[in-house]
């Protein structure tokens, strides 16, 4: 089981070009956020230096990830709760059934998480008959759509309208018949929904921002208040977190707290930001369990480069300047982790190998590396990533297109090591070009496996006399 099916980006990509609607959607919400949130970046000062706080806290918090999640264990347990540790999906699916089921519940109410999405947990407790209750309206929107899938970290639903909402609304929610596509009729049906499952489902789970080592805190950001109601009211809490989002210090929080909410909603303060430790005699839950899951963190921290990418703090800043999202929206990257994080984050935690497309799934403009609050280098990561599938599929034997590419790229090598043979190249092409070329571009079809190239760009006719003809022309050199 795994959120991660990989038909390959461009053949997804292709089919998620066709959906208008989606591309409607996901351009309209995605121009809206970019820019609220260049305004409210606009006003601090120091934006410059608290991104590089952040990056540091991070690249800190990963060094020494090891003593930083053996101190939170010891912190957590001293407060009350109980720490487990999942080595993947599996081992955290199983977990968390068995802990609902020691509760004595046959349901759960949940909180937005991607680390539960990212290893199906709603499928994982299904089989187990446990049903998990989707709180956040996004999530629930998704959740009530048959087969439907996250398409963004912040905004899960981005790809789909009020209409389509009320229509998914009056075919699931009890009491709905009349439903206008009003976004506050909308909330409304929603939250009478969700009130009744608060009052009764006794286990919450959640998934964590942040957890800080030195105190055992745990801490949740959210718009909606659906994540304090899961936090507080259920007598069981259970939250599954990614190992890499310990933090070593409360004061790291100072700095977090500021760059989250101006990057992920535009917003100088979350509306609500829920933190807790352990447990208290009388005040929220009377157990709580922080399930440490790995799922192919500690790989990804083996690679020097791409660890970084543990670094994210999931604030979707870079799905919204990513020019390629908003073509493709987030469906095209068929992973819980979608946009610019996904490309360097799914294919690792899953595994490199010959054939993964994701991190091709980027023009390399780095708008996200200017956008990251962590200032995650992403498009480097890319382009490292590149490099370990290459060289993999070489590994793995030269086959097919990639034997075609190796023998093209060794010819140019070829050609551009030796100043002669580009200069004779240069006359080649340009004596070749010259009866293809109309208006100063190239006007024929290429053969075989090439012939796409010139369907979708415009290739420029070579100057009949090259720069250094010219040169030796006029300077005699
Ligand atoms: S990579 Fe950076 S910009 Fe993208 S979601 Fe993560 S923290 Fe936000």
């Amino acid at each position: 089981m795994s959120a991660h099916r990989e038909a390959g980006f461009p053949t997804a990509a292709r089919a998620a070009l066709q959906d208008t609607q989606m591309r409607r959607n996901v351009r309209k919400a995605t121009t809206t956020i970019r820019a609220k949130r260049e305004r409210v970046v606009a006003e601090l000062d120091d934006w410059e230096q608290l991104r590089e706080a952040g990056r540091r806290i991070k690249e800190r918090a990963l060094r020494h990830l090891d003593v930083h999640l053996e101190r939170l264990e010891a912190s957590v347990t001293a407060a009350g709760g109980v720490v487990h540790w999942a080595r993947d999906g599996a081992e955290a699916g199983r977990i968390v059934a068995g802990l609902v089921r020691e509760a004595g519940s046959d349901e759960v109410i949940k909180v937005k998480s991607l680390a539960t999405d990212e290893i199906d947990l709603n499928d994982r407790l299904a089989e187990a008959g446990i049903i998990a209750i989707e709180t956040d309206l996004a999530e629930l929107i998704v959740q009530l759509a048959p087969g439907d899938r996250q398409s963004h970290i912040l905004v899960p639903a981005i790809h789909r309208n009020r209409s389509e909402i009320r229509t998914l609304f009056r075919r699931s929610l009890p009491g709905t018949e009349d439903l206008t596509d009003d976004p506050a009729d909308l909330a409304e049906a929603a939250r009478r929904y969700l009130r009744s499952k608060f009052l009764s489902v006794g286990v919450g789970v959640s998934g964590a921002n942040f957890a800080v080592a030195e105190t055992g805190t745990v801490c949740v950001v959210e718009s909606e208040g659906n994540g304090r109601m899961c936090t507080t009211l259920p007598h069981t809490l259970i939250t599954v977190m990614g190992i890499e989002k310990v933090l070593p210090r409360v004061e790291d929080l100072e700095v977090m707290l500021q760059l989250l909410p101006r990057s992920s909603t535009a917003e100088r303060m979350n509306p609500y930001t829920s933190l807790w430790t352990g447990v208290r005699e009388g005040d929220g839950p009377r157990a709580f369990h922080l399930v440490l899951l790995d799922a192919g963190r500690t790989e990804v921290l083996a690679d020097e480069v791409g660890r970084q990418a543990l670094h994210c703090i999931r604030c979707s800043a870079c799905l919204n300047v990513c020019p390629v999202f908003e073509r493709t929206g987030g469906h095209a990257y068929e992973s819980t982790y979608p946009g610019p994080i996904g490309a360097i984050l799914t294919p690792q935690l899953h595994g490199l190998r010959a054939g993964t497309t994701l991190p091709w799934a980027s023009s390399l403009c780095g708008a996200c590396y200017e956008a990251c609050p962590v200032k995650i280098d992403i498009p480097s990561v890319l382009v490292h990533l590149r490099g370990r599938v290459v060289r993999q599929a070489r590994e793995d034997g030269p086959r097919g297109k990639l034997a075609g590419e190796r023998l093209a790229m060794g010819a140019l090598a070829r050609v551009f090591a030796s100043p002669r043979r580009y200069e004779r190249a240069q006359r080649l092409a340009a004596a070749g070009a010259a009866p293809l070329s109309r208006d100063g571009k190239v006007e024929a079809r290429l053969p075989g496996p090439l012939s796409g190239w010139l369907a979708v760009r415009d290739l420029k006719a070579p100057p009949r006399q090259s720069f250094r003809a010219w040169w030796r022309e006029e300077r005699g050199g």
